[in-house]
């Protein structure tokens, strides 16, 4: 039998089958159409996983669940989709919708829960509680306690984005001031990079978003490891505003393992090393046994729909 996973986000529908053991056995993606009602997205959806099915050569009866991955806040319970601000969802009966055209159970969580629930089921190491931080646009984040995702009574635990760092600190989309991700996102990193270049005109750091004619993520990062002054100093502040928000989770939940996910955290040991120096500065941190270890994902964009097909497949080997 084949489990379906959906990772439903506001650019893409990414859509692929795992087997039993885990494998990724077909994936495919389209865009997302926010202006097509849910019920023509779900079609779009359907025929997406039915080319898939046809090009591996599988057969859809083999299907055993579906599971869908969504940016926002669910009724995990009843399927529903409760508000998704990102793809402009509310109130969308979306497990209903979808076992109109498959007749099997339908699974619907958040995304960062199921991109959470993937990177864990790929880790080398077997562990109970694990924190997974995705860090872009903004901060999101998933719970796992006892091997399970943790949703809270309301579906929206997790959100650990918006842990607040500074009380007068800048504004945040949720209403607040001075929350993590306002800090230690991949667009805060960049909002540093570009304040950097500004207030050091002639540095490397401008030099180099002249010549690349943009700046990203990694702009600083490639700037640090070829020893430039400015790239360092960046680099190194984004990692101290990173470490406030692992601290916080470190302090509150004490996890096996906290994985940090999305495309920075390809920089791998060039963020842990120093994040590490960062929390060992926390006198908890210092004075406990069995200390949280940090690592990075490795699933990256396929761990959404992994996540979502594995909420089917219910115990992770
Ligand atoms: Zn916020």
């Amino acid at each position: 039998m084949f489990y379906v996973g959906i990772d439903f986000g506001g650019t893409n529908i990414k859509a692929g089958a795992i087997n039993e053991n885990g494998r990724i056995i077909c994936k495919g993606m389209i865009k997302t159409e926010k202006s097509k009602t849910y019920r023509e997205t779900v079609n779009d959806i359907v025929e997406l996983i039915k080319g898939l099915f046809k090009t591996s050569g599988l057969d859809l009866s083999e299907i055993a669940s579906i599971g869908m991955g969504v940016p926002g806040t669910c009724d995990s319970k009843r399927g529903l989709i409760l508000l998704a601000e990102n793809i402009g969802y509310e109130y969308v009966p979306m497990a209903d919708e979808i076992k109109k055209y498959f007749d099997v159970p339908v699974y619907i969580t958040n995304d960062a829960n199921c991109a959470a629930y993937g990177e864990y089921s790929k880790m080398d190491d077997k562990a109970d509680d694990v924190v997974f931080v995705t860090l872009g646009t903004g901060i999101g984040g998933g719970i796992i306690l006892n091997g399970k995702i943790f949703e809270g009574k309301n579906g929206t635990a997790g959100e650990i984005g918006h842990i607040p760092i500074e009380k007068n600190g800048e504004k945040c989309n949720c209403g607040m001031t001075g929350c993590w991700e306002r800090y230690a996102s991949v667009s805060a990193l960049v909002r540093m990079t570009e304040r950097y270049a500004q207030e050091h005109p002639g540095s490397g750091v401008a030099k180099k978003i002249e010549f690349d004619g943009a700046v990203s993520g990694k702009t600083a990062f490639s700037l640090a490891k070829e020893g430039d002054e400015g790239g360092r100093v960046i680099v190194s502040e984004w990692i101290k505003n990173l470490s406030q928000g692992i601290i916080t989770v470190i302090n509150m939940l004490q996890p096996e393992y906290i994985i940090i996910g999305g495309g920075i955290s390809r920089e791998g040991d060039y963020i842990l090393n120093p994040l590490l120096e960062e929390i060992k500065k926390d006198t908890y941190y210092n004075s406990i046994e069995n200390k949280t270890k940090i690592i990075t994902a490795k699933l990256f964009n396929d761990a959404g729909f992994v996540g979502a097909a594995l909420l089917g497949k219910g115990e992770i080997d």
